[in-house]
């Protein structure tokens, strides 16, 4: 099959020929219909998770976005056939341990970030083995197309699980979103269709413009501004209700928490870089005495994804408004290239194998 494989940190991807998978005894084997381009993959590409065991080496698969149809199972498999249109959650679970067993299967005891780490080759090739398919193939429902399901990747699903389910957002609340990339604009789509006030900062017009169209009360360009912090308190009169922090960099994180109100909930979603190696300072005196709370969310257990597709189909949520551009495989790396400087708006996503 042809992929587009991975052979140095910040390298272009080689498109070539690889071997064909086969699948497990309980996995399945994918053909890859469409897949999104991510900032994960940039990191990884980048090679800024090494220290969390997401390296890629040479010969390795990147894409974590992925929708197809199932073109093989294995012996043990029982809830999937060939021919059927499925996606896969990023986070691959075995199905089986006691994460898996309550309801958490996205931080599963034995997780493996599919496309991210060497032992699960990803999606940006025309095939992709599946481990454990009983429960990491999802079905893709009437009406839900493979780029749709794309545009959903990794950034909806983790946007959704940390707004819906990790914090308490209710109707009317006030919610700053701190980085307006994928999973920002997905956060303030979510939000909107949830009934809550979403306000939008990041430093670039144009994200800001397309977090309005997606449903944002209010924006904020944190470079016209001396503390973005303070002007979402202005705006919501007193501090957001929720907070989010898209980005995973210290500046974002500590303004989120920063936007709060008392009692508020911070989210966090996204990963530090190797600057940062995973540690971030925050205000946590003022977290103690206004009573914050800090919450962490990854992704989305795969059982509670009938939740997105049912806000879907009633026309709630629109995966299709943040894919930017649909792309060939050869075209993954000027895209991996273009977000070294933050320049791509939107999502682009492969529909060219
Ligand atoms: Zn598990
Ligand atoms: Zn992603």
């Amino acid at each position: 099959m042809r992929a587009a494989v991975f052979t140095d940190y910040g390298e272009p991807l080689e498109i070539r020929e690889v071997e064909d998978p086969e699948p497990e005894p309980h996995g399945a084997v994918v053909a890859v219909e469409a897949c999104g381009v991510c900032r994960s993959d940039w990191h990884a590409w980048q090679g800024d998770w090494d220290w969390r065991g997401l390296d890629p080496v040479p010969g390795h698969i990147l894409g974590h976005e992925p929708a197809g149809r199932v073109v093989a199972v294995g012996e043990e498999v029982e809830s999937v056939s060939e021919g059927d249109h499925v996606t896969v959650p990023f986070n691959l679970g075995d199905g089986q341990c006691r994460l898996c067993q309550t309801g958490h299967s996205n931080i599963c005891e034995n997780r493996q970030a599919l496309g991210l780490q060497p032992e699960a080759p990803g999606a940006f090739a025309e095939q992709l083995p599946v481990p454990h398919a009983d429960h990491n193939l999802v079905h893709l429902p009437e009406g839900v197309s493979s780029v749709e399901m794309a545009g959903l990747g990794c950034r909806f699903m983790t946007a959704f699980h940390g707004l819906a389910h990790r914090a308490d957002l209710g109707a009317g609340d006030w919610v700053a979103i701190h980085g307006c990339g994928g999973v920002g604009l997905s956060a303030i789509h979510v939000a909107a269709a949830l009934g809550a006030n979403p306000i939008g900062v990041d430093l670039t017009d144009e994200k800001l413009e397309l977090a309005e169209e997606l449903g944002a009360e209010a924006t904020v360009n944190a470079s016209d501004v001396d503390d973005p912090a303070e002007v979402v308190l202005d705006l919501t009169d007193g501090g957001a209700h929720v907070s989010m922090d898209a980005l995973g960099i210290e500046t974002t994180c500590r303004n989120a928490v920063r936007s709060l109100g008392k009692t508020g909930q911070h989210v966090q979603v996204g990963l530090t870089t190797e600057e940062a190696g995973g540690n971030l300072s925050l205000p946590t005196d003022e977290m103690v005495t206004s009573e914050i709370d800090f919450l962490g969310a990854l992704g989305m257990p795969p059982e509670r994804y009938d939740e997105i597709f049912r806000m879907v189909a009633t026309g709630k949520l629109d995966p299709a408004a943040v894919v930017s551009e649909t792309i060939a495989l050869e075209d993954v790396s000027d895209k991996l290239d273009a977000m070294t400087d933050y320049g791509t708006v939107g999502i682009p996503v492969v529909d060219e194998f």
